[in-house]
């Protein structure tokens, strides 16, 4: 039976932090075994301090929230708290009253801890990326044990105190140093720091409370992800040490590559080879595009190799916003390697009507299709 730690502090389970640190001050100036030497304030005051210790504690209090017990494994209530939940209650005190940790051990950890996030990888096309996709992706994971509901225990045994560390979840040794004698705290070895066993575990986790097990998890990508990009599912992680609140799930995305396309941010970039007469002449060219269907592109008459049209809007979308990027397509311009006789004529006719254009060596620095310099600048101030 889970403690009412928000009934025990007189705070709404939305109480805020402020609202339960005032709370706890409030009793626990009232309470307080200095101010207060009746023995049952000193009850009482042990379990505001526990309740406070418990809700000013984010995992914990998601214990809480989840109808858990985050301390029912530190000595079970009553007059479970010997020094150290004490000397833990009176931490909380300089805490709230000046601020800072407490700093030190606290006793025993508890055997329900939060579950580790996990992190999977999944492939997406560049189409899925430009849309968004609903994945259905395998984890290998922890989950709750169906058969102790995460108690770790078998039937109705119950976990007991550890012989070891008398529930302090810590052991203390005594080393001869050139300083003279040096206490040392570890956690208990026999019960890994939570203050208590379980003799007759539960038969299928073995008394960790939760167990491997394979999931089939549905994941909402959104349009615009990219590659590195991780999508966080809350609470899909692992169950944590004794049924503990599973942390989260993260989906890295591997963006594979398209055949055409090139992704650069929010733009795409694609190549579209010209033949040299279409780029004279000028021409249009058709090209599939990811999310706008056949687009065509147009080539003016005259151009260049190497020039870029731009389509703006039609590159990918823009995560969470409704814009696009642009796409580039980068004409390049072919020259035929081979003619035929035929085109070698009409090539040739060409030639000698133009009797402007020949081959030059071009000066650096000139203003039409630069130097090598320049071209070479242009280069590099384009990365
Ligand atoms: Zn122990
Ligand atoms: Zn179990």
């Amino acid at each position: 039976m889970a403690r009412d730690y928000y009934g025990t502090l007189g705070v709404s389970k939305g109480a805020t932090d402020q609202e339960i640190k005032r709370a706890y001050r409030k009793l626990a100036r009232e309470h307080h075994p200095d101010v207060n030497p009746d023995e049952s304030a000193q009850v009482r005051f042990q379990e505001i301090s526990a309740a406070y210790e418990v809700l000013s504690d984010p995992d914990k209090r998601r214990i809480v929230d989840l109808g858990g017990d985050p301390l029912e494994t530190s000595g079970g209530g009553g007059g479970g708290f010997g020094g150290a939940g004490f000397g833990g209650g009176l931490g909380d005190v300089f805490e709230a009253f000046f601020g800072g940790g407490a700093g030190g051990s606290r006793g025993p950890r508890g055997r329900v801890q939060p579950g580790a996030d996990s992190l999977l990888r999944t492939r997406l096309t560049l189409e899925e990326c430009a849309r968004g996709v609903t994945k259905s992706v395998t984890v290998d994971t922890a989950i709750l044990c169906d058969e102790c509901t995460g108690s770790g225990t078998h039937g109705d045994s119950k976990p007991v105190r550890c012989e070891t560390c008398g529930g302090a979840g810590e052991v203390q040794s005594v080393q001869r140093s050139f300083l003279g004698q040096v206490m040392t705290s570890r956690p208990c070895p026999t019960c890994r720091g939570a203050g208590e066993t379980i003799p007759d575990p539960c038969r299928k986790c073995g008394g960790d409370g939760r167990v491997r097990a394979r999931r089939e998890i549905t994941v909402k990508v959104p349009a615009g992800v990219g590659n590195g990009m991780r999508i966080r599912l809350a609470a899909q992680g692992e169950v944590g040490p004794g049924g503990g609140p599973a942390g989260d799930l993260y989906v890295e995305v591997i963006e594979q590559q398209h055949e055409v396309f090139v992704r650069d941010g929010d733009d795409l970039h694609c190549t579209v080879r010209v033949p040299m007469v279409d780029a004279a002449l000028g021409t249009s060219v058709t090209l599939e595009t990811i999310l706008d269907g056949p687009t065509e592109i147009a080539v003016a008459p005259g151009t260049q190799p190497g020039s870029v049209t731009v389509l703006r809007g039609h590159g990918m979308p823009k995560l969470r916003s409704g814009t696009r990027g642009d796409l580039h397509a980068h004409l390049e311009v072919v020259v035929p390697s081979r003619l035929d006789s035929k085109q070698t004529k009409l090539l040739e006719e060409l030639r000698r009507n133009n009797e402007r254009d020949h081959a030059e060596v071009v000066t650096n620095g000139s203003q039409h299709s630069g130097g090598l310099f320049s071209r070479l600048r242009d280069a590099f101030s384009a990365r």
